[in-house]
């Protein structure tokens, strides 16, 4: 078996570490069985039975590596209908745009040098490099592809391999630029995509991966963040490792605002490149944190119990009182959230979001919850509103409240609160 292969992941259960391989891989948090996040469902589809995938979040203790322990086909997690469009947030597009500007920054490449999107979503990110004067291409499975080709971002409409990668550097060479933000922590066969990165780069090109940081997801509770999607919860020690592993060296690394946290790492090929001040002070930041202690997951998992029984006797209680409560913003992350918790329709009627979003019209993954435009939620003003997209709680209430909600809001995580005015 190659190197590349032995980290490939099959659909099922998960029984050795994502990374090392190591069979030793301890429970932290058991969500029973979950709905995929970004599978909203039709009328039509509630009416028939629905498939769980068991959701486990584990960890290695041999690299350190936090993961969940079931990998689900990527054609039923990235169908063609996925329904996000990254484009669709003001603050999502200025943070692509910025990994662009600041890679480039880092690792200045000549004018027409290529730079390759993997997921590349809508061509957001894309768009930053375009700007800078490089040539782009995206690769994106689901049909998003047609809205990047629509602007003038090529993009190719399938899974990125091996094959893809030498037909990219056939045609248009060499590229000094490979990102990947919001899909390193989602791939199943993590070693073809390292595999596949390594042909295409330049010598002195760079790997650009944006993940969740699990050091926010630590300090922030976000227990919603576990998903069928994140298959790996990324600290830089495993990370180091793993680069290692697959001919990479991991040079440098910075954290970033977006999705509650996350960390963004350069990667070059080619083993033993010492690595920055930033990446030294960062793995000290975690083993400060505790990110490599067993007893940190076992205080993770009883705030996160606790957390979610806080929620659902919040809302039970109100609902007790009469008071009508809805629910505003619908990311991926809610369907964790709602379902764990137990949250249905009787305790949350529907679910507001902006009527350029997709999933407008179907119902939230498991827990049925109708997803409608939002102008419901200003018209009704219910006496309160549980903001799901928590992670950008004070935009969001700013935002809806400049439209005029009046509605105390429920802000669920790290701890749930009720906020009168703004944030
Ligand atoms: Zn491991």
């Amino acid at each position: 078996m190659n190197t590349f292969d032995a980290i490939n992941l099959k659909p099922g259960p998960v029984s050795a570490c994502q990374i090392c391989l190591s069979p030793r891989l301890e429970p932290i948090l058991d969500l029973g069985h979950s709905a995929l996040c970004d599978s909203p469902l039709s009328a039509e589809q509630i009416r028939h039975p629905e498939t769980l995938y068991p959701l486990r979040l584990v960890r290695c203790p041999d690299c350190g590596l936090v993961q969940i322990d079931y990998s689900v086909d990527p054609a039923k997690l990235f169908h063609p209908d996925y329904p996000y469009l990254s484009g669709i947030t003001e603050t999502l597009k200025r943070h692509l745009q910025n990994t662009a500007e600041r890679g480039h920054a880092k690792f200045p490449a000549p004018k027409d040098a290529l730079a390759v999107d993997i997921g590349s979503n809508d061509g957001t990110l894309l768009e930053g490099f375009k700007r800078l004067g490089l040539r782009v291409r995206g690769v994106e499975a689901t049909n998003i592809a047609r809205v990047a080709n629509q602007k003038g971002i090529p993009t190719t409409q399938d899974f990125f391999n091996l094959n893809m990668a030498q037909r990219i550097v056939d045609t248009e060479g060499h590229a000094s630029f490979v990102t990947a933000t919001n899909v390193f922590a989602h791939v199943n066969h993590l070693g073809t995509l390292l595999r596949g990165i390594r042909m295409l780069l330049t010598e002195d090109g760079v790997f650009i991966s944006e993940s969740h940081y699990l050091l926010d997801i630590l300090a922030t509770l976000q227990y919603d963040s576990i998903y069928h999607e994140h298959l790996r919860f990324y600290s830089l020690k495993p990370l180091v490792k793993l680069f290692d592993s697959q001919g990479f060296s991991l040079v440098d690394a910075e954290r970033i605002p977006n999705y509650g946290g996350s960390i963004r790492v350069y990667a070059q090929t080619g083993r033993g490149r010492p690595f920055s001040e930033g990446v030294k002070n960062l793995i000290a930041e975690e083993e400060k944190a505790g990110v490599y202690e067993a007893a940190t997951y076992q205080k993770f998992a009883r705030d996160a119990q606790a957390s979610r029984e806080e929620l659902r006797s919040l809302l039970v209680q109100l609902k007790r009182e009469g008071k009508k409560v809805a629910g505003i913003g619908c990311p991926g992350r809610a369907a964790t959230l709602l379902l764990w918790c137990g949250i249905s329709p009787d305790l949350l009627p529907y679910i507001a979001e902006q009527s350029s979003c997709l999933k407008v019209g179907s119902f939230t993954p498991g827990s049925h919850i109708p997803i409608v435009d939002e102008k419901r939620v200003f018209e009704e003003q219910p006496e309160y509103a549980l903001i799901l997209s928590w992670h950008y709680a004070r935009d969001i209430v700013r935002k809806m409240r400049a439209k005029g909600l009046r509605s105390r809001v429920i802000v669920p995580l790290p701890s749930v609160r009720i906020v009168e005015g703004e944030l």
